[in-house]
C-alpha cells in the first residue's frame, strides 16, 4: 500500500478498538463481485463482507431503494406500524411456506371450517439487527416457551463444539470456543454442549433431557470450518427434542437464504429435522443491517407484549431493502443460476483433494458455502494472504479450512479466476 494509506491505517488504529486483525489495505468502492483499493487496485472477492453481499457490492437496485426510502422514512421505532416490516415478515413467512423450512408446508394454511376466517398464519418473524441479536431473541423465545410448558426450571440450553452464534453474552455461551468465552466468563448458565453429528442415542438422550427448553445448531456451520450437520443426526435431534418439548433452532444467518442453492439449508430436509425457528441475518439487506427470527405460531403465541424489544429493529428503511432483496434473491432464474454457477465451481473443488493429496484433506460444505480442508492448521492462512496478495480474496474457517463464499451472483468466470488463482497458491506450497 501506498504511504498516505500506511499512515491513515496507522492514525486510525489509534482512535478504533483492535480487535481485528486486518491486512494493511484499504477499500474504498465496490462493484458487484470486485473491491478497488485505495490505489484502484482490483480485488475478487470470494468473501463478501463474510456471506453478507449476495447480490454483490453496490447493487444499483438495492442503492436505489436506499436512496427513496431513506428520502421518505427511515426510522420511526417500534410504537408505531410501518409499511415495510410487516411486508418484509409476510414475505419470509411466505417464501419459507412455499421453499419449505420450518415445517410450514406441513402445518393447515387455511381454516376448513369457516370460510371467511383470516388464513392461518403458520409462523411470525421478529426483527433484529444483527445475527447475534437474533440468536439472543430466540435463546430468550426458547426460555418463555420452556418455562411455560415445563415451569421455572426448563431453562437448560444445547449447542454443540465447533458452532459460531455471535458475540453477545448469550450467543458466546452457545460458542463453545475458549478463545471467544474464556475472557468474558461467567457465561449464561444452564448451557451444555454436546459433539456436532454425534449419532449415539444414549449421549444425545442424557444431553437432551426435560430440564433443556432449546437447542441451538447451524445445518451447516459457517465460522467453525464449514462442517455439514448429517440429515439423520438433525432427525434425531428433531424427533428428541420433540419428546421433550425443547425449542429447536436452526441459526441459518450464514447458510440461509439461498447461500445452499436452496431458501434455507434444511429446505428439503423430512419432517423430523424442521426446526421451530430459523434465525437469519447476513445476506437480508444485502449488508444493511438487519437480524430476523422466524418462529413457528405453536411457540410464537407464548411472546406476548412486552416480552421482547428493540429501538431499531424493524424500521422502514432496514426491512424495504430486505423485502427488495429477498424478492432479488427468490426470482427462479436467480435460484436456478445460483445452483447452475454452485456445480460449476464444485466441479472445481472436488478436484483438490486430488490434485494437491499431500495438502487438501476433504472439501465441505454446498451450494455457495464451501470450505477447502487442510491437512496442516498453518496453511489456510497462508493461503488467504497469498490470494489476496494476487487480488483474490478469500477467508478462513476454523482451525484447517480456507471458505468460499462469494456472493451469489457471481460467474462461472469470476469461479475460474478464483480457483486458478488458489491452485497457483497451492503449487507454490
Ligand atoms: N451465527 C452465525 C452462524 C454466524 O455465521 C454469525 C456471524 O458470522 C453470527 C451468528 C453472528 O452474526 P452477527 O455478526 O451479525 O452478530
Amino acid at each position: 500500500a501506498p504511504q498516505a494509506t500506511l499512515d491513515l491505517i496507522r492514525s486510525h488504529s489509534q482512535y478504533q478498538l483492535n480487535t481485528y486483525i486486518r491486512p494493511p489495505i484499504l477499500f474504498t468502492r465496490g462493484s458487484k463481485c470486485n473491491l478497488y483499493d485505495s490505489v484502484s487496485r482490483e480485488y475478487l472477492d470470494f468473501s463478501a463482507g463474510i456471506a453478507v453481499t449476495a447480490l454483490g457490492h453496490s447493487d444499483p437496485g438495492v442503492t436505489a431503494v436506499i436512496v427513496d426510502q431513506a428520502s421518505k422514512l427511515s426510522h420511526l421505532s417500534n410504537v408505531y406500524w410501518n409499511e415495510w416490516a410487516g411486508a418484509l415478515a409476510k414475505s419470509i413467512v411466505d417464501l419459507t411456506t412455499l421453499h419449505g423450512g420450518l415445517g410450514l408446508k406441513s402445518i393447515e394454511t387455511t381454516s376448513s371450517t369457516n370460510q371467511d376466517a383470516e388464513p392461518k398464519v403458520g409462523a411470525q418473524v421478529f426483527f433484529s439487527n444483527t445475527g447475534t441479536e437474533a440468536n439472543e431473541g430466540a435463546l430468550k423465545f426458547a426460555r418463555k416457551y420452556g418455562k411455560q410448558i415445563g415451569g421455572e426450571t426448563k431453562t437448560g440450553i444445547v449447542c454443540f463444539s465447533n458452532a459460531f452464534h455471535g458475540r453477545t453474552m448469550g450467543a458466546i455461551s452457545c460458542t463453545p470456543n475458549p478463545k471467544y468465552q474464556k475472557p468474558f466468563e461467567p457465561l449464561i448458565p444452564g448451557v451444555r454442549v454436546g459433539e456436532y453429528n454425534d449419532m449415539d442415542e444414549e449421549r444425545m438422550k442424557v444431553l437432551i433431557d426435560d430440564s433443556v427448553c432449546g437447542v441451538i445448531v447451524e445445518p451447516i456451520q459457517g465460522e467453525g470450518g464449514v462442517g455439514t450437520g448429517k440429515v439423520e443426526w438433525l432427525e434425531m435431534l428433531g424427533k428428541r427434542c420433540r419428546q421433550v418439548g425443547a425449542v429447536l433452532i436452526y441459526d441459518e444467518i450464514q447458510c440461509g437464504l439461498f447461500r445452499t442453492g436452496e431458501m434455507w439449508a434444511h429446505s428439503s430436509y423430512p419432517e423430523d429435522a424442521q426446526p421451530d425457528i430459523i434465525t437469519m441475518a447476513k445476506p437480508l439487506a444485502n449488508g444493511f443491517p438487519i437480524g430476523a427470527i422466524l418462529v413457528r405460531s405453536n411457540i410464537a403465541e407464548s411472546i406476548t407484549t412486552g416480552s421482547h424489544g428493540t429501538t431499531f429493529g424493524g424500521q422502514p428503511l432496514a426491512t424495504r431493502i430486505g423485502h427488495y432483496v429477498l424478492s432479488r434473491l427468490s426470482d427462479p432464474s436467480f435460484i436456478t443460476s445460483i445452483n447452475t454457477t454452485a456445480q460449476h465451481l464444485d466441479d472445481h473443488l472436488s478436484r483438490l483433494p486430488r490434485l494437491f493429496p499431500h495438502l487438501v484433506s476433504e472439501i465441505r460444505g454446498r451450494g455457495l458455502i464451501r470450505g477447502i480442508a487442510f491437512k496442516d492448521e498453518k496453511m489456510p492462512g497462508e493461503v488467504v494472504r497469498m490470494a489476496r496478495e494476487r487480488g483474490v480474496l478469500f477467508l478462513t474457517a476454523g482451525k484447517d479450512t480456507v471458505r468460499l463464499v462469494p456472493a451469489l451472483i457471481v460467474s462461472e468466470e469470476e469461479c475460474d479466476r478464483a480457483i486458478g488463482v488458489l491452485e497457483s497458491c497451492l503449487a507454490l506450497l
